[in-house]
């Protein structure tokens, strides 16, 4: 028999590529979206899954809507990558934020254990819980200091996570996972907004790229090899809490002139702070510059893990590389760009 597992969040980034990876294990995978007048699916129609993925409607806000899919569904494994993701709208909106991201994970999670307690679970967690990192690289023994709503609605859902499974024995996996990319990625986070914007610029069909803090360093890796720990977490005999990271560090700067290259531009950087500006070389024009506005109120500078704990027990290994993610991620923009469909 095949094990049924239930993604919430399908219409994600991480929910497209676990969803590629559970259907190529055979399981029969249910995929719940929020209702809306047309939900989103283009990941799932890019990686070519959507016919093959049951759909159900779910959304974190309501408990009774939730209860009801996992009875019906009746999974063996739940994996909860639903959420409000993008901090800089959690600065706009905390308390949506919360109740979806933390209250939400209660909820999904009293949903389990009331409908069947042996049913294994996931949770999303994230390394925007280490925020003003008290060290350096992570670990999952670092003490956690969120610096968004994000951030602390996430380590209430991590901590409701870990309690669940030692208060009443769940199945219960928390994965910490720092920033992962890939061309599935949302426009509004800095790395897509970095490629798409050069692609655009490429096209002629957008001037210049605005972005805010090019100084924060980020641990970037590839989400489909991300999902694979995931699914690495659920089949452990015990329940337990994972990190997954590469180790590299890199700041936004360091993203914009590797992208840069592969669109075919060569930068050279002007001006300091707010000031900062990136001029290419053969057409003299100006491609990067710093608009404050894209700054946050409460910055994290820097983010890298050690995902030694996953690499040993779960035998986690990240397959792409930092130059071969931005690759990726520049060449389908290009793409998109010279098709006409990659949006305003
Ligand atoms: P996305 O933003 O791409 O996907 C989030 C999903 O959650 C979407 O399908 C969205 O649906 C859904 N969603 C939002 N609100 C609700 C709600 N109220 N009820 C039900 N579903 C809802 O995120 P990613 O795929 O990148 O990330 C997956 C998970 O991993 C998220 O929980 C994120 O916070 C976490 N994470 C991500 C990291 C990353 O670098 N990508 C790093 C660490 C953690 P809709 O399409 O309708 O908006
Ligand atoms: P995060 O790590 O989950 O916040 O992922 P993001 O991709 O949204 O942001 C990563 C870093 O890039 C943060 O430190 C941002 O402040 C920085 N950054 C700089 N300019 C921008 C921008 O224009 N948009 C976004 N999203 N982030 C930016």
């Amino acid at each position: 028999m095949s094990k049924r597992a239930l993604i919430t969040g399908v219409t994600g980034q991480d929910g497209a590529y676990l969803s590629q990876l559970l259907l190529a294990q055979g399981y029969e995978v249910y995929g719940s979206y929020r209702r809306s007048s047309s939900p989103s699916l283009w990941r799932l129609d890019a990686l070519g899954v959507t016919k093959q993925i049951k759909p159900v409607t779910l959304d974190l806000l309501e408990f009774s809507n939730i209860l009801k899919v996992i009875d019906k569904v009746r999974p063996h494994e739940v994996y909860n990558l639903a959420s409000q993701s993008f901090v800089g709208v959690s600065f706009e909106q905390p308390l949506y934020t919360a109740d979806v991201d933390a209250l939400g994970v209660a909820r999904l999670l009293e949903a389990v254990r009331t409908v069947d307690p042996g049913i294994r679970y996931y949770q999303a967690s994230t390394s925007e819980m280490f925020g003003r990192a008290r060290s350096s690289p992570q670990t999952e023994t670092t003490a956690f200091y969120p610096r968004s709503p994000y951030g602390v609605a996430k380590l209430f859902a991590h901590w409701t996570t870990v309690n669940h499974r030692e208060c009443y024995g769940m199945h219960a996996s928390s994965g910490i996972l720092f920033n992962h990319e890939s061309p599935m990625r949302g426009l509004d986070f800095v790395t897509r907004k970095i490629t798409a914007g050069l692609a655009r610029i490429r096209q002629g069909q957008q001037d210049v790229l605005e972005l805010g803090n090019l100084d924060a360093k980020r641990d970037w890796g590839f989400a489909g090899d991300y999902v694979h720990g995931m699914w690495l977490m659920v089949q452990q005999e015990r329940a337990d809490d994972y990190l997954l990271a590469t180790g590299e560090v890199r700041s936004v700067r360091d993203f914009i002139d590797c992208a840069a290259q592969v669109a075919g531009f060569t930068l050279n950087w002007h001006g300091e702070g707010a000031g900062q500006h990136a001029i290419d070389r053969v057409s003299g024009k100006t491609v990067v510059r710093v608009n404050p506005d894209f700054y946050r109120p409460a910055e994290i500078d820097l983010l890298t893990g050690d995902p030694s704990k996953a690499e040993q027990q779960l035998g986690w290994k990240r397959q792409v590389s930092f130059p071969r993610l931005v690759e990726m991620m520049v060449e389908a923009d290009l793409e998109r760009a010279q098709k006409g469909t990659l949006g305003p």
